[in-house]
């Protein structure tokens, strides 16, 4: 019998429901098949097409899906690969429901929120459930109690409890208690409205995620036992804490994973003594390392998520803290400061996915000075593109650009693929998802993948390196070290003569793990802490 587990936050956004759900789910994790399933009220069918400064980033799935930043937290506390069909979004739903309507299949009913777009969402939990043969489901509500565009969400989690049973659902709401500076205590009175107001939806919690500065004292604790009707052992801890890795050893000293092997009548113990190693290495580490992020979506780092976690994940492995320098390329551009300059002290850089002309020659910039002057450099996607274009540029000596900017340039190093030519729609059209790569041998990251001859990552891309040009680059030193297609496409590139010149078009931080980091992270930070 499939348990449930439904997760929902209140007060303001932002409180990290997606590590709380991913961090219950660490405790879980072992012999129970979990799957996470995420509901977003928003009404785009994925968030592929939505501006990563405003919704942070695009995470890809195994199999091409583009979901959002939490499905990343999920993967990484769980060592799982989450499916596209896990998400649901209002604009899944509303869809499939009026796609059902055009086609008759309500015929004579007046189709409406409830009961129909309910009974959809029940439908799609259920039949997840089923062909995962799900032990655990997780469905984690996104958006705050009162929204009215997760309001649906939360009355298929509420009307979930009569179908599966009570002994066979858990609710957990992740609320907020505020420290009132001025008078140096926390306050309850905005958790006490919030959960009054998911009980007057009819949704009773069985735990509290308190989310705090410091510590709950058991007073505070006791008063919002009172209030919201539970055990005060009920109410969890959910303090700031450095590292996001910690909060599944914070969750299980405060008793989570009792509580809910006494409501499902399970014996289950959490495995962490690895995880606990490596959360102490984060926190403590031995040496320390700069490291420039070149983008122009530094505003947000959210944007950058799974590279910021790759690079905490390679640091954890090789005892060392990585700094990250944010570098807006269009200030290169503008010669607000010089290359030099913006990377004094910087031991690696990175030039990570992108889209688009804004800040493109100042990362091409720095690509060159990070060649010519041995500074580690790791390109990812548009970065391998830029790192082609700055090669053919400065070393092959022609007027090179990606068609993407520069539509009519003489020397397209960088053009579409073809299948991509006729495409008008922008949702769901570029490379996607994972696929596999041919590994020249004696290259360096056929070492780095532990002389792998064939390695799977993660593309979201529309551009590609133009096979015409293959010839010149590779004459003039540049090293294919992975293709697919039969050489058709460039997945790898590497420069010999160099600590480390490597770029993938491939996002090899989307499969990056705490204790399994990205080979290619690993390498670069092992290269830049050599030199
Ligand atoms: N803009 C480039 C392309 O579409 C690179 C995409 C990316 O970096 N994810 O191919």
């Amino acid at each position: 019998m499939t348990k449930w587990i439904i997760i929902t936050g209140g007060v303001l956004s932002g409180l990290g429901k997606g590590i709380a759900t991913a961090s219950i789910g660490r405790l879980l994790k072992n012999d129970l098949k979990i799957v996470t399933v995420k509901c977003d009220g928003y009404l785009n069918v994925d968030p592929g097409t939505m501006n990563p400064i405003e919704h942070g980033e695009v995470f890809v799935l195994e199999d091409g899906g583009e979901v959002d930043m939490d499905f990343g937290h999920y993967e990484r506390f769980l060592e799982i690969n989450c499916k596209f069909n896990w998400n649901l979004t209002s604009g899944k739903i509303f869809k499939s429901v009026i796609d059902k309507e055009r086609k008759g299949e309500y015929l004579g009913k007046t189709v409406q929120i409830f009961p129909h777009i309910t009974e959809e969402v029940k439908k799609r939990w259920f039949q997840i459930s089923k062909d995962e043969k799900a032990d655990i489901m997780m469905v984690e509500i996104g958006g705050t109690i009162g929204d009215i565009e997760n309001s649906w969400f939360l009355e298929a989690a509420r009307q979930l409890k009569k179908a599966v049973g009570h002994d066979n659902i858990l609710y957990v709401h992740l609320t907020y208690i505020p420290l009132l500076s001025s008078v140096g205590e926390p306050k309850t009175k905005p958790a006490q409205r919030d959960i009054a107001q998911l009980r007057a939806m009819g949704i009773q919690p069985d735990v509290i995620i308190a989310r705090t500065k410091d510590l709950l004292s058991k007073k505070i604790k006791e008063k919002i036992a009172l209030f919201c009707d539970i055990e005060p052992e009920n109410i969890i801890n959910g303090k700031d804490v450095p590292t996001i890795y910690e909060v599944p050893l914070m969750f299980e000293n405060e008793g989570m994973l009792n509580i809910i092997n006494q409501k499902f009548g399970l014996n289950h113990k959490a495995e962490l003594v690895e995880w606990k190693r490596l959360v102490n290495r984060i926190k403590n580490p031995s040496k320390q390392i700069d490291i420039a992020i070149c983008g122009k979506y530094t505003d947000l780092h959210d944007s950058y998520a799974s590279i910021i976690e790759s690079l905490i994940h390679a640091g954890a492995h090789l005892d060392a803290k990585v700094n990250l320098k944010w570098i807006e390329t269009t200030e290169i551009e503008d010669k607000k400061i010089t290359v030099k300059d913006a990377l004094k002290g910087i031991k690696g850089i990175i030039v990570p996915g992108g889209f688009g002309g804004r800040g493109v020659e100042g990362k091409i910039e720095m690509i060159r000075y990070a060649r010519e002057n041995g500074i580690p450099f790791l390109g990812l996607c548009y970065g391998l593109q830029l790192a082609v274009v700055e090669f053919a540029r400065y070393v092959c000596k022609l007027k090179a650009n990606t068609t993407e900017n520069e539509p009519d340039c003489s020397a397209p190093v960088i053009d579409i693929l073809p299948e991509q030519k006729s495409v008008d729609m922008k949702g769901g059209t570029m490379r996607l998802g994972a696929y596999t790569a041919d590994i020249k041998k004696g290259t360096l990251v056929y070492k780095l993948y532990g002389n792998s001859e064939k390695v799977s990552e993660r593309h979201r891309h529309r551009y590609e390196v133009n096979p015409e040009f293959h010839d010149i680059l590779l004459k003039n030193g540049m090293v294919f070290s992975g293709t697919s297609e039969k050489g058709r496409l460039v997945e790898f590139i590497e420069l010999p003569n160099h600590p480390f010149f490597c770029a993938t078009q491939a996002h090899p931080e989307l499969k990056s793990r705490l204790q399994n980091p990205a080979p290619m992270f690993y390498g670069f930070v092992d290269a830049a802490l050599k030199i």
